[in-house]
């Protein structure tokens, strides 16, 4: 073995020595919001997670897959545009292994976030406001363009490890913690990894689960990580044919969830969890009976300037 191969095997030893670190989340069951004598709610605590987020699923995968096919080393910078959340977990497994993280990120993304990111030492590139992801993507894009040789661009918006690892974790822990037994998916779309994943692996074990895609109702929206698709960008990962449904959820009406579910529920949702809580409680109105899995992304501890508007 040559010496650059005896160096790429060591960092993908050490990558996977944190695969224990990613998935395995717990499955809670909603209890005390809404009133539905036939159909079970459960949602996965994705917080309880390296970097508190669903994301170190796909960051951890994106990495991972990138050192084993050679294209990332520690001589190179990892590029991404990312709304905070992955970029939290590129910063987290980066400094772990020893690989810069360069991020592209709107300028209003939360203070909380970046305050994270610049201990985790990540170097923050702000975009325009007004541009949101898809403008931060478009920067990323040229930095890559005019330095490939610096950066490897993740672009987790078309790289096919995103749907892989929710396709082989969130998918297979769904489906062993509800004994097979569940009828309906619903998440919100960002990057459409988690949807896309998930969903491809419980239509290929039953095509009858029924797959609810939720997007904000406006163009400008206060659900971290989702995508207004239809005028954002789709990502080239978002297979359009897999969902039954596609519905719109108001952040005002996400905001009412989280006071009840922190009250109720004893959790502290993040606006984006409690949209997915709003969808699967309208969801189980319209059904007489069924298990619904929804997915909390992260929880609220990121979200003081919100946190301080409702309580
Ligand atoms: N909610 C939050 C808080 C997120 O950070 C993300 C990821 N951008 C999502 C939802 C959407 O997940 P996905 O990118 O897998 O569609």
């Amino acid at each position: 073995m040559n010496s650059l191969e005896t160096i790429t095997d060591s960092l993908l030893n050490k990558a996977i020595q944190l695969r224990p670190f990613v998935g395995h989340t717990p499955l809670y069951p909603i209890k005390n919001v809404g009133e539905h004598s036939n159909v079970d709610i459960f949602a996965k605590l994705e917080w309880q997670q390296f970097g508190s987020s669903v994301k170190a699923r796909p960051a951890y995968r994106i990495i991972r897959d990138a050192i084993q096919s050679g294209k990332l080393n520690s001589d190179k910078s990892l590029l991404d545009a990312s709304s905070g959340n992955t970029g939290i977990a590129y910063a987290h497994i980066g400094a772990r292994l020893g690989i810069p993280v360069t991020l592209c990120l709107p300028e209003n993304a939360s203070e909380e976030r970046k305050q994270i990111l610049n201990a985790l030492g990540v170097e923050l590139r702000l975009t325009p406001r007004g541009g949101g992801t898809d403008e931060a993507q478009k920067i990323a894009q040229q930095m890559y363009e005019e330095h490939p040789e610096k950066y490897f661009y993740a672009d987790q918006y078309s790289n096919e490890s995103n749907w892989k690892a929710h396709y082989d974790t969130t998918g297979i822990e769904i489906l062993e913690q509800t004994d097979y037994e569940i009828s309906h998916f619903i998440a919100g779309l960002g990057t459409t990894g988690t949807f896309t994943g998930t969903g491809k692996r419980l239509k290929e074990f039953d095509e009858n689960i029924s797959l609810i895609g939720l997007q904000p109702d406006i163009a400008m929206h206060g659900l971290e990580g989702w995508k207004h698709l239809p005028t954002a960008q789709t990502p080239a990962i978002y297979d359009e044919n897999m969902a039954d449904a596609t519905w719109s959820v108001s952040t005002e009406d996400s905001y009412e969830i989280i006071k009840e579910t922190a009250r109720k529920e004893g959790l502290l949702l993040s606006p984006s969890s409690a949209a997915n809580l709003l969808g699967a409680l309208q969801l189980a109105d319209q059904i007489d009976e069924g298990t619904i899995v929804t997915v909390f992304p992260d929880d609220g501890n990121k979200y003081g300037e919100v946190f301080n508007q409702l309580f």
